[in-house]
């Protein structure tokens, strides 16, 4: 017998028929005499639908106002899960996040779990029921509803798992697991069993979207294990663990693309302390997030200058122009070039640390396609080339068949 916390996401709990699918789920684990804490999101597309309606009423509605409304979607879902276990003759009892005693620190749309309070969802395991559980929410000291943030039911599921000290913690999504690489662009693609933290976090930062990112850092810092799997499906999924000697053994975990990306170049910047500073503070104050840096070495005679370039989300293109114009006067470059036909093409993994030579591996790989890198950044466990988008899908497949196929 263990004490199992399962999550279902947006789309397992999407209609009718899948939260029936869901009790079956619950069902078969109830009948072998495990204890079972549900986690649900909202029916897919209803938080979206929320947002638009609110929206409807007027252009920045206050952020009690959004968590109030936004809560409702998992409501829903838990009284409807309830009553799909009730039809099948089973005892289960929905909570919202606040009677779960989830408590959250008062940042409306973005809350902080400050604490768990786990009484009341044992005394009902106790009792016999299957507990389901609101994701996404949780409230204020002073009793005000507050929501985690997009995505925030895994981050319920994980933190609720390591509150009540649970035996296994299940992500079910519409996915199989963790792929090598994203199984539409790269056919040999293939589930992994297993997967580090800060592996499953550098790949879900770099775009291969399986859970939110807050909740993978939860789980790490609370070593609480948990697998990935599909709703639709009865396959093992991947495992998301602390990292082990023989993952080590793998020099690369996965390859990822990233299309969302855009690359700024100011030409002829002039070569003097302060400068960068300047660009990235304006760019850094405007909430512009910045991921790859390059500066070349200086060239010119008389007043040195260099080239800088920098990579934004693709969505913030203009944004950033704007505050890259504004400082012409200030800092003085001659040009300004835009590029949005761009990808970051990365290969993560652990084992990196313990293996030499893979940098010139990815790099003769791209050669070989005739793939001209513009730039590079490395970290421990990653490294990430910008090129050409046009070959992004091609050097991709030509990269996980030299680590991987
Ligand atoms: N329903 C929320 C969202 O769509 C939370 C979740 O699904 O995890 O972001
Ligand atoms: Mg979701």
């Amino acid at each position: 017998m263990a004490l199992i916390v399962q999550k279902f996401g947006g789309t397992s709990v999407g209609n009718p028929e899948r939260i029936k699918n869901v009790a079956r789920r619950v069902a078969r684990y109830r009948a072998q005499g495990d204890q079972v804490v549900v986690v649900v999101s909202a029916m897919s597309g209803v938080t979206d639908g929320l947002i638009k309606l609110a929206r409807e009423i007027m252009p920045l509605p206050t952020e009690r106002e959004m968590d109030m409304l936004l809560a409702t979607g998992e409501q829903t879902t838990i009284a409807l899960t309830a009553m799909a276990l009730h039809a099948l003759d089973l005892a289960a009892v929905s909570l919202t996040g606040s009677q779960a005693g989830i408590l959250t620190d008062d940042v409306h749309t973005k809350a902080k779990i400050q604490d768990i309070d786990p009484k009341e969802i044992h005394s009902l395991l106790d009792a016999g029921n299957v507990v389901i559980v609101a994701g996404f929410q949780g409230r204020t000291a002073d009793g005000r509803i507050t929501t985690l943030g997009r995505g925030g039911s895994d981050l319920t599921a994980i933190a609720l798992a390591a509150a009540i000290k649970a035996d296994l913690c299940q992500i079910y999504t519409d996915v199989d697991g963790v792929y090598t690489a994203d199984p539409r662009i790269v056919p040999g693609a293939r589930k992994l069993p297993e997967i580090s933290y800060d592996e499953m976090l550098e790949l879900a930062s770099l775009g291969a979207k399986v859970m939110q990112s807050r909740s993978v850092e939860f789980a790490k810092k609370f070593g609480v294990v948990f697998e990935v799997r599909s709703s639709l499906n009865d396959n093992p999924g991947t495992i998301v663990k602390e990292e082990t000697q023989n993952m080590e053994d793998v020099v690369i975990r996965g390859v990822s693309l990233d299309k969302n990306q855009a690359k700024i170049t100011l030409v002829a910047v002039p070569d003097r302390p302060g400068v960068a500073a300047r660009v990235f503070k304006a760019i850094g104050e405007a909430a512009i997030n910045v991921d790859m840096i390059v500066q070349n070495i200086s060239h010119g005679s008389g007043q040195p200058a260099t080239d800088l370039s920098f990579t934004v989300d693709k969505p913030d293109l203009l944004k950033t122009r704007k505050v890259i114009d504004a400082l012409r006067g200030e800092i003085g470059y001659e040009e300004v070039i835009a590029d949005e036909n761009i990808g970051k093409l990365s290969i993560v993994g652990v084992g990196m640390r313990s293996h030499s030579g893979v940098a010139a591996k990815m790099f003769e790989t791209l050669a070989s396609e005739g793939v001209n890198i513009g730039m590079i950044s490395t970290s421990e466990i990653k490294i990430s080339v910008v090129i050409d988008l046009a070959r992004g899908e091609a050097a991709m497949r030509a990269v996980h068949a030299a680590f991987l196929g």
